[in-house]
């Protein structure tokens, strides 16, 4: 009899607990959809600053909206954190195909990042298509020495949840003219990674095997990898190939933005929530990551708005360079092991600012078992899938380095790759009750692990 009591005042206890939960997380979305500042914010970062890739003047730009930007929303400190990153130029580029006895025609392309362009010469070669690798592997060293292998490889659509298809394509972008290369190819071309029924090409980071020799790589948008994929089924096709884009020798100085709020009963134990400053050197970075960084600043916004204040420190952080480098991920888990600091959790938003779904989350199955008995919680909030290994680039280098556990925020991924390292990510594709809603459920993420001390 005792046991039950004891077991009946302890459901009881839980579902107090649960009901002051879900005031608090009305209160926050109340906050942050009826008086949030990330979406104008965005507006600011996309339209007067623009794209930014590491090393370049307009991420220069952007630092200093995220240092304004922070201090706005209240943290209780602002401060920069430096970090050398590559700075890598495109300069001016060009593809021209020519199918048959036919004149050459102008494509939209790309070249990949961090890609070696021609020189600004024209490469002219014959252009050979496999379908994968091991279409490549079947080829003969004579089909492929000095020519340009077109890697047909299909973004597949039958994923559901897009990453998927990204993580299994995107090997493709990453290594191909090292693979091609070695073989003698003198230049490679890609289909974008894009889900996209349009023709805009995706840029991306690449990388060269060191010791073979560095061949360009350009993407195409799907409708001109579609025509392609026809010119070459019917006879010899030809390109023309021309870019600049290089990669400088000398690092350069930039910064991650941080800002934080102290905790009330562990100070000394940090959340981190970020996303990522730099962006392609094409569009205005407005999903990826204008969207993750704003929502970060309105994080620390919304509980200071609250006057809630966790019992964790809550550190919000624009990382400097995740898309050709991760030096900013890097300086952040030096500085971190260096002043021997305690993370607790670190959660990463950088999967577009689109109406959130779940969480994903990458820690001991304990951990994962206690934040599931909340997710009940978000589903008034559309959020429902707890089910997803993801965290982020940013926060890799510090998981890895003193075993931190991860989170990452998942929206609806239907849309990602469409606009994803485009010129059509910018600020109109962002919707404004999406963005808020994905700052919502970050700061009621953070306030329910910090609430229930679950780290
Ligand atoms: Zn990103």
């Amino acid at each position: 009899m005792k046991f039950r009591l004891i077991t009946l005042a302890a459901v009881l206890c839980s579902q107090m607990s649960l009901a002051q939960d879900s005031v608090i997380f009305r209160k926050i979305s109340d906050e942050i959809m009826l008086h949030g500042t990330c979406y104008e914010n965005l507006r600011v970062l996309c339209k007067g600053v623009g794209n930014r890739i590491s090393g370049s003047p307009a991420a220069a730009k952007a630092v200093e909206w995220g240092k304004k930007n922070m201090k706005t929303a209240g943290a209780d400190s602002v401060w920069l954190q430096a970090a050398d990153v590559p700075y890598w130029h495109r300069g001016s580029e060009s593809l021209l195909i020519k199918a048959g006895n036919g004149q050459y025609k102008k494509v939209s392309a790309l070249s990949l990042g961090n890609s070696e362009g021609t020189g600004g010469k024209v490469l002219e070669a014959k252009v050979v298509m496999v379908a994968n690798y091991d279409e490549f592997k079947a080829l003969p060293e004579s089909a492929v020495k000095g020519n340009i292998i077109f890697f047909n490889y299909k973004f597949r659509q039958d994923f559901i949840f897009t990453f998927q298809a990204y993580g299994d394509a995107v090997k493709y972008r990453w290594g191909s003219p090292s693979i091609a290369a070695a073989k003698g190819a003198a230049g490679v071309i890609i289909r974008s990674m894009s889900t996209g029924a349009d023709d805009f090409p995706h840029t991306g980071s690449m990388h060269y095997t060191d010791s073979i020799k560095k061949i360009p790589e350009m993407a195409l948008g799907n409708i001109s990898a579609d025509s392609l994929e026809q010119y070459c089924k019917r006879g010899t096709v030809k390109a023309k190939m021309q870019s600049e884009c290089h990669i400088t020798d000398k690092p350069i100085r930039s910064y991650n933005v941080i800002g934080e709020i102290k905790g009330s009963k562990y100070p000394d134990k940090i959340i981190t929530v970020g996303g990522h400053l730099d962006s392609w050197d094409v569009g205005e970075g407005a999903h990826d990551d204008g969207a993750g960084c704003a929502q970060s600043i309105e994080v620390i916004r919304a509980f200071k708005a609250l006057g809630i204040r966790p019992k964790y420190t809550i550190r919000a952080v624009l990382f400097m360079n995740e898309e050709n480098g991760l030096k900013g991920g890097q300086a952040y888990a030096d500085s971190a092991a260096a002043k021997n600091e305690h993370h607790a959790l670190a959660i990463e938003t950088d999967a577009g600012g689109f109406a959130p779904r779940g969480m994903g989350m990458e820690m001991s199955e304990e951990k994962k078992d206690k934040i599931r008995a909340f997710q009940n919680l978000f589903l008034p909030y559309g959020v429902y899938d707890f089910s997803n290994d993801e965290g982020g680039a940013d926060i890799s280098a510090i998981q890895k380095k003193l075993n931190v556990p991860v989170a990452g925020l998942l929206p609806d991924s239907q849309r990602y790759f469409d606009v994803h390292h485009t010129n059509n990510d910018v600020f109109e594709q962002v919707n404004h009750r999406e963005l808020k809603l994905g700052a919502t459920v970050l700061t009621q993420f953070i306030y329910l692990v910090s609430e229930h001390e679950i780290f």
